[in-house]
């Protein structure tokens, strides 16, 4: 199946986890990925994945949470690839914490990476689907989106954000045949949620991940969202956490 085939996507977060997935599957379906993450070695790795498999694809370092890497990795994906059809704003980080014991710059940094950043990269990239006439964003929430948890205060006000902002977004560029929709996945398989492991003093290799999630199933719903098949889609939440709440 070739359902991105001469399509451009950029992904952030694509040196790990879900945007390591995302940035595969779509390359995989013949898209060209600029793969951004904050380290380069992540980014280049996925890009060298890419290319092994007779893929293209360009590693760019760039902190999602400054305004001019923001306004850089725009400008390099389209520099290098003429155009952006698909973009996937998926950088994340999850500190732990209530209010009370969330030091303000760990909030403010939660805030800038996780909302901010779709602000700051998607206003360099919704012009350039502009011009072309359209495009498909998709943003990364959580269940935290939806819901709140105990002892994860910033990312869930963060979250809530990404997913009302998605919707302003769709509303905002339904003209120009752009459309924003958002994943929220439940607990998924990545080096963040070891990380939330070992940071409770859990072992991930004794923690029972029968229940969670795969990077690759949240990316089925990334470019399902992406593709054509979701044309009349946008401003649309698609919770995917394999019945977590029931
Ligand atoms: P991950 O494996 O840690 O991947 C996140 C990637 O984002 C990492 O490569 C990280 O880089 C990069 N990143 C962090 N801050 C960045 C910044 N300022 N600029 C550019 N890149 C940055 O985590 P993941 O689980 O795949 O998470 C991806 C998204 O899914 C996040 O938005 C997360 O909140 C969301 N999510 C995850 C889960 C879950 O259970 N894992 C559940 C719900 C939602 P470095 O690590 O190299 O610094």
């Amino acid at each position: 199946m070739s359902r991105f085939q001469g399509k451009v996507a950029l992904i952030t977060g694509g040196g790990s986890g879900i945007g390591r997935a995302a940035c595969l599957m779509f390359a995989q379906e013949g898209a060209k990925v600029a793969v951004v993450d904050l380290v380069l070695e992540g980014a280049q790795e996925t890009a060298r994945i890419i290319a092994e498999k007779g893929g293209e694809a360009l590693a760019i370092q760039a902190d999602v949470a400054s305004a001019a890497d923001a306004e850089r990795l725009a400008r390099e994906a389209v520099d290098r690839f003429g155009r952006i059809d698909i973009l996937f704003n998926n950088a994340g980080i999850a500190p732990r914490g209530t209010i009370l014991d969330t030091p303000e710059e760990v909030w403010d940094r939660v805030l800038a990476v996780d909302l901010k950043s779709i602000y700051l990269v998607s206003r360099h990239v919704v012009p350039v689907m502009q011009k072309q006439g359209g495009g498909a964003i998709v943003n990364t929430g959580s269940m935290c989106s939806v819901q709140g948890f105990p002892n994860i205060a910033a990312y869930t006000a963060a979250k809530a954000g990404v997913l009302m902002l998605t919707k302003q977004m769709a509303a905002d560029f339904k003209k120009d045949n752009i459309r924003v929709n958002c994943v929220c996945p439940g607990t998924v398989v990545t080096p963040m949620t070891f990380q939330v492991w070992r940071n409770q003093g859990k072992d991930p290799a004794t923690q029972d991940t029968s229940r969670m999630q795969t990077p690759e199933e949240i990316a089925e719903a990334v470019l399902f969202f992406a593709s054509h098949a979701a044309r009349q889609i946008s401003g649309e939440t698609l919770v995917v956490n394999g019945a977590l709440t029931f």
